[in-house]
């Protein structure tokens, strides 16, 4: 018996077929994972006399009076009365044939939203049924269903073909892997007991907890789909592993001559990290790892270092950053690091001109240049690499692993792919990690450099902005550098500058005597760059910025940062700028300057970044405050979207799902294959694509 298709469904030709694909529904079992919003209960006829506002209810009673009036606009009013009360049905839009069917004397049953009304109790465009059978039949013996529906698509329609996907359960075969022992541990009901539960509760069924997905008939789907999840994620992890990648292992002296120039020791935290990247270099399977580190951990250095073993072996490094900024910085460091090694480092911008750009992709096309860097456009054109071995991804802030395949992709040849590295901008909960992450390794540097004074945090008005002037004024005066940054003030990137421009020209007048400097998004390349060198040079006191400074800037005597209109930023952004500072030896000071009235949000972020300057635990109240969506970064691109599971409410199943994927993976891959199409159909990327 063939497992039947949405068109075995009554009544489904192409054109519903179509809209029930628009919901995402492309088989019957996807009718089964499309959950209610909420519950209907039209299991029993309350008493009119007993009926509250607010209340949604069926009701039953004999029309008293029907009767079209023009109260402004015209309306008809039906009264009903069934001994113990009344109550008003309000219709806008009617036709001369309800008129008709609403006379005195007939019965009638409704289900609708109680409100208060002028003359009592009324519902406004109840569902109604005139002439009910009289038994009190027709009442349900479970609760209604109401589902997200779309157009030409009605909640009967849905209800109905949902019930016979509900009544196909014995054909549609569904697996339950999970041993009776743990639904047991998790008092959670077997998969198609959840799904009935799901779909029809019976009456006394707790729907608040059904509504909010904490009933255990929700949370039983929402493993299911986190393990499938995970499945898909370890899927695509076996692929890349299939992949050969170049050995590389060779530490000729190299790596001794860069420790060298770092001029510091690595903290135990660094050196770990590098040890876990050597091993999964030296192996011929690609490395794929996530280095989480807080902000100022060091990554960098860490990077560098696994960076000189790959060209020590033979091979090109890529080095992908964020911003073009923070690309051009990296050229600046690597180059002071490495030109002394003799090791050439080139940079591919967008913004070469076309000699220039043929002459590095020459470089790279030779191999004669050992580190290549650049923002993604390194991988989106045809920049093809004599030799890579190793790419590096700096301060990733998505961790949408399309991203990450298509990186893979465009780094194979020839059946290998180079080895992978990704570090993050600003750490991530370790539960999230593990959804979201579980095609990676994951190593963290849970250590900062030694002699780090922790950042001061101050929270402001912006009525004190005098007295924070008068701050910078005092901190530049002793010799130190400050940013000052401007925030999004507009949606429009022209008018964010133009309030950066006017910020930097108020300060100037403000502070004559500072050597003030400006950068953002909308400066030529050479003028940012300009700034940004003369900043680091130490021959500008007081930095004017928008966000673009935002990750990786490393100016260690800057010590100072002032952030305008801080309540408008998210925590990872306000924890990535306040980064910057605090970096040298005499610690440092932020001010989060903010524009009064507070919204409850913005509240609980300034406090905590008043309270913590671990990055952890701000990702993890970040995550309380945003959700995963925002945190990843993935809400926008549409990917992990996942149907019933939610990754902040259903954070403690995570490690169960991990843990049943892999004994899935180990003991029954056919059923593992199962799980995955039942979820992901015909689309096994489907929590991988855009
Ligand atoms: P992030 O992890 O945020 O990318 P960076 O790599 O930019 O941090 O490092 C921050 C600063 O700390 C840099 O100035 C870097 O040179 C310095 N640094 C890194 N590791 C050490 C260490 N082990 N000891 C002292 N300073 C270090
Ligand atoms: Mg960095």
């Amino acid at each position: 018996m063939n497992t039947p298709v949405l068109t075995d469904l009554d009544g489904v030709g192409p054109a519903l077929q179509e809209r029930l694909e628009r919901l995402g529904i492309n088989s019957p079992a996807d009718l089964l994972f499309h959950l209610p919003l909420r519950y209907q209960d039209r299991t029993r006829v309350v008493a009119l006399g007993a009926l509250r506002p607010g209340q949604y209810a069926l009701v039953e009673g004999t029309i008293a009076l029907t009767e079209e009036v023009r109260r402004g606009r015209r309306m008809l009013l039906s009264r009903i009365g069934d001994g113990s009360g009344f109550l008003t049905l309000r219709f806008f839009h009617f036709r001369a044939s309800q008129v008709r069917m609403l006379q005195a004397g007939r019965r009638l049953r409704c289900y609708g939203e109680v409100r208060a009304g002028v003359t009592g109790l009324e519902m406004v465009h109840p569902e109604y049924r005139v002439d009910p059978d009289s038994e009190g039949n027709g009442t349900e013996d479970r609760l209604t269903p109401v589902y997200p529906a779309t157009e030409g698509l009605s909640q009967y329609r849905l209800r109905q073909l949902c019930q016979q996907a509900l009544d196909w359960l014995p054909r549609l075969a569904l697996d339950e892997y999970l041993l009776a022992e743990v639904l047991r541990q998790q008092a959670m009901p077997a998969l198609e007991a959840a799904l009935v539960e799901a779909h029809r509760p019976a009456p006394d069924t707790d729907v608040a907890a059904l509504e909010a997905g904490t009933h255990p008939a929700v949370r039983r789907l929402a493993l299911d789909e986190l393990v499938a999840h995970q499945l898909s994620l370890r899927r695509v992890r076996q692929r890349a592993r299939s992949y050969r990648a170049p050995v590389l292992a060779i530490e000729d002296g190299l790596e001794a001559q860069l420790r060298q120039q770092l001029g510091f020791e690595l903290t135990s935290a660094q050196a770990r990290v590098l040890a876990e990247l050597q091993a999964d270099m030296a192996a011929s399977r690609p490395m794929m790892r996530l280095v989480q580190g807080d902000v100022g951990s060091g990554k960098t250095a860490v990077a560098a270092l696994a960076a000189v073993r790959a060209v020590a072996s033979g091979f090109q490094v890529a080095l992908m950053a964020p911003t073009e900024l923070l690309a051009e910085q990296h050229q600046r460091n690597f180059s002071r690091w490495f030109g002394p090694l003799g090791l050439e480092i080139t940079r591919l911008s967008g913004r070469q001109g076309a000699r220039e750009r043929e002459a590095v992709l020459g470089r790279i096309a030779s191999g004669a240049a050992h580190l290549v860097i650049g923002t993604h456009a390194l991988f989106e054109q045809q920049v093809s690499f004599a030799r890579l071995g190793l790419v590096i991804v700096d301060e990733q802030h998505r961790f949408g692993v399309h991203q990450r395949l298509a990186l893979r992709e465009k780094g194979a040849s020839e059946g290998g792919l180079p080895h992978q590295l990704i570090m993050t901008a600003t750490p991530i909960p370790r539960t999230l990690a593990m959804a979201a992450c579980a095609d990676l390794d994951v190593s963290v540097i849970d250590e900062l450099p030694p002699g780090r004074k922790p950042v001061t945090t101050v929270v402001l008005p912006d009525s004190r902005r005098a007295d924070v002037v008068q701050r910078v004024r005092g901190a530049c005066a002793g010799g130190a550098q400050a940013y000052w940054v401007c925030t999004l003030v507009e949606e429009s990137d022209v008018l964010q500058c133009e309030a950066a421009e006017q910020t930097a020209a108020a300060l100037a007048e403000a502070l004559p005597e500072l050597r003030v400097a400006l950068v953002h998004g909308r400066l030529s390349a050479a003028d940012k760059s300009a700034a940004m060198s003369a900043f680091e040079r130490g021959e500008v006191d007081l930095l004017v910025a928008t966000t673009v400074i935002e990750v990786g800037v490393d100016v260690p005597n800057a010590s100072l940062m002032i952030i305008d209109n801080a309540e408008r930023l998210g925590l990872a952004q306000l924890h990535q700028l306040r980064g910057r500072v605090g970096r040298g030896e005499a610690g440092g000071v932020c001010v989060l300057m903010y524009h009064a009235p507070l919204s409850e949000v913005a509240r609980a972020r300034l406090a905590a970044m008043r309270e913590t300057t671990d990055g952890f635990e701000i990702a993890r109240r970040d995550l309380a405050l945003r959700g995963p969506g925002e945190l990843l970064g993935t809400r926008q691109t549409g990917e992990q979207r996942l149907r019933i599971a939610d990754l902040l409410r259903d954070q403690d199943l995570l490690p169960l799902a991990q843990q049943e994927a892999d004994r899935l993976l180990m003991q029954a891959p056919e059923l593992a294959d199962r799980i995955i199409s039942r979820w992901l159909g015909q689309d096994p990327d489907r929590y991988v694509q855009a």
